[in-house]
């Protein structure tokens, strides 16, 4: 059975001004949508990836051609990335609780982690994701991968489940931002789902 485009879970113009709905209607119906129907090429040429996870797939992906890497990453990547924002009147922006407030404290705080992620996020070269993850024991760490890799793959340098993630291509931001992508990840801050992230840490943590 092919990967479907998952649809948005909110308006297109719902995270404005952070992200506008041109940059939204194009990242998901245009972008997305791409990965998704080249990744379901690569699994049409590949009889051994026949019903499996787009998770499993990511997790053998050193053994995979790079059309399956891009685009497996690429699906996976942008169905977590619509997930952990909401708009700012849906509860977006705001502070951790939970479990997930308790390992923000034990990395160094909010502040810290927030300055952490935007260092990684800009001094990423060229396209890449910004991540943070948590290992088996619950500890975070903040992360980039270039291209659509992301920490579940499993030559990844830094693996681990990723909690919260936010895309530096250009095409997340210049529409709004320009070649600014130090203020897209400054306001990126303002549509984060905290609820969403923490529930990802419990089910990481167990
Ligand atoms: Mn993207």
């Amino acid at each position: 059975m092919a990967f479907e485009l998952p649809p948005l879970p909110y308006g297109y113009d719902a995270l404005e001004p952070t992200i506008n709905k041109e940059t939204m209607t194009l990242h998901h119906d245009k972008h997305h949508a791409a990965y998704t129907a080249k990744l379901n090429e690569g699994v049409a040429a590949d009889p051994k990836l026949e019903g499996k996870s787009i998770e499993d797939i990511l997790g053998m992906i050193s053994s995979l051609p790079p059309l399956v890497r891009n685009n497996g990453g690429g699906y996976w990547n942008h169905d977590f990335f619509w997930k952990i924002m909401t708009p700012k009147n849906g509860g977006g922006g705001g502070s951790p609780t939970g479990k997930l407030k308790d390992a923000i404290d034990a990395y160094g705080g909010l502040d810290k982690l927030k300055e952490d992620f935007n260092a990684k996020g800009a001094g990423q070269f060229g396209s890449g994701w910004a991540w943070v993850i948590a290992d088996s024991s619950g500890a975070l760490k903040v992360v980039s991968t270039p291209n659509q890799d992301n920490p579940l793959m499993d030559d990844a340098n830094d693996k681990g489940t990723p909690i919260l993630g936010n895309d530096v291509w250009e095409h997340a931001y210049y529409l709004t931002y320009k070649n600014d992508r130090a203020a897209y990840l400054k306001a990126w801050w303002d549509v984060v789902n905290w609820e969403e992230a923490g529930r990802r840490y419990d089910a990481a943590v167990g």
